[in-house]
């Protein structure tokens, strides 16, 4: 059965103004869809815009251009009481546990600022919501009394999934929740958002730069590139058959467990830096570093197809 898209995000622009004349072009003309449910991941490089994206789709940052749709509505975030109700179905998990968490709360208060902020619950019931929460996530009642400090990076993400979790929304933004996490935890926290999800329906959009983590919870992934959306497809596709230059090269250098064939595989190398987003050249934001780049490339900016069925890419050779 074909699922409903629970957001969709219509050339959706960001810009920063960094100086006289200079404009940083963080997010830029990205289009995309989240089917209800499901998962869809977001990676690229470190300044490649993903944070801001999800960001500026939370309400975080006023978009500078485009347009957004939840269950079929435009979003609007201009008013007090818009960004209200908008904030009580969608939510944002931070990628730094230590600096996310307010060091003079306790955990309860923590998880219960949106509660507060919502009026959803008071008293007892306020608390019992909070002991719930606790236990969602995998931690007990006698932490709600205990400050951020007293816990390790694992739980501190847990405290942060409750706070998510405590408004009930129907999406998360998570953005890059395991990154700053050790790695012998980063799988128990990626699980721990697999089964809130399926017993909660939850969306969500997952930003990561592990790319090997990203498939394993997605259902689809987009790839960025300075700004811009380059390809956009279900996991099992983009993983098997990666079209554009860039994600041929990102999916080549993920290691491979097995010492023999990661021996004899293809390593695809990137020369050269990410360029800046700070006025950006004309033409396709890849040309400075790819090795199949032609005249047209570095003049026209290559639009974002669906090539095969669900499967979208930015680039002239398609
Ligand atoms: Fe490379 Fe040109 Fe495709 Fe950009 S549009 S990825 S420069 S071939």
């Amino acid at each position: 059965m074909e699922q409903n898209n629970l957001i969709e995000v219509k050339n959706l622009k960001k810009y920063f103004h960094v100086g006289h004349n200079a404009v940083l072009k963080a997010v830029d003309d990205v289009s995309l869809f989240i089917r209800e449910g499901e998962t869809l991941g977001l990676v690229g490089e470190s300044g490649c815009g993903k944070t801001t994206c999800g960001r500026t789709i939370v309400g975080l940052y006023e978009p500078t251009e485009g347009e957004m749709l939840f269950e079929g509505k435009k979003v609007s975030t201009k008013t007090r009481a818009q960004k209200l109700d908008f904030t009580k179905k969608v939510q944002m998990i931070f990628q730094d546990p230590y600096a996310s968490l307010n060091p003079r709360m306790t955990v309860a208060d923590i998880i219960a600022e949106g509660i507060d902020i919502h009026h959803m619950y008071t008293g007892q019931e306020r608390m019992d919501r909070i002991h719930e929460l606790l236990s969602l996530v995998g931690l007990n009642r006698e932490h709600a009394s205990r400050f951020p400090h007293e816990f390790s990076g694992g739980q501190r993400q847990r405290i942060g999934i409750a706070r998510a979790l405590a408004v009930e929304p129907k999406f998360i933004v998570c953005d890059e929740p395991i990154s700053a996490l050790d790695v012998s935890i980063q799988a128990q926290v990626v699980n721990l958002l697999i089964k809130l999800q399926q017993e909660m329906g939850l969306t969500y959009l997952f930003i990561a730069h592990d790319l090997s983590m990203v498939k394993h919870i997605s259902d689809r992934v987009g790839v960025m590139y300075l700004g811009t959306m380059v390809e956009l497809a279900s996991s099992e596709a983009l993983y098997a058959k990666p079209l554009h230059p860039y994600t041929q090269a990102l999916l080549s250098a993920i290691p491979i467990p097995d010492p023999k064939v990661e021996k004899s595989r293809n390593r695809i190398k990137l020369e050269g830096e990410v360029p800046s987003p700070i006025n950006p050249a004309p033409g396709c934001r890849f040309a400075q570093r790819c090795k199949y780049a032609k005249p047209e490339c570095s003049q026209t900016m290559p639009k974002f197809k669906e090539i095969e069925k669900d499967h979208f890419v930015a680039c002239h050779l398609l």
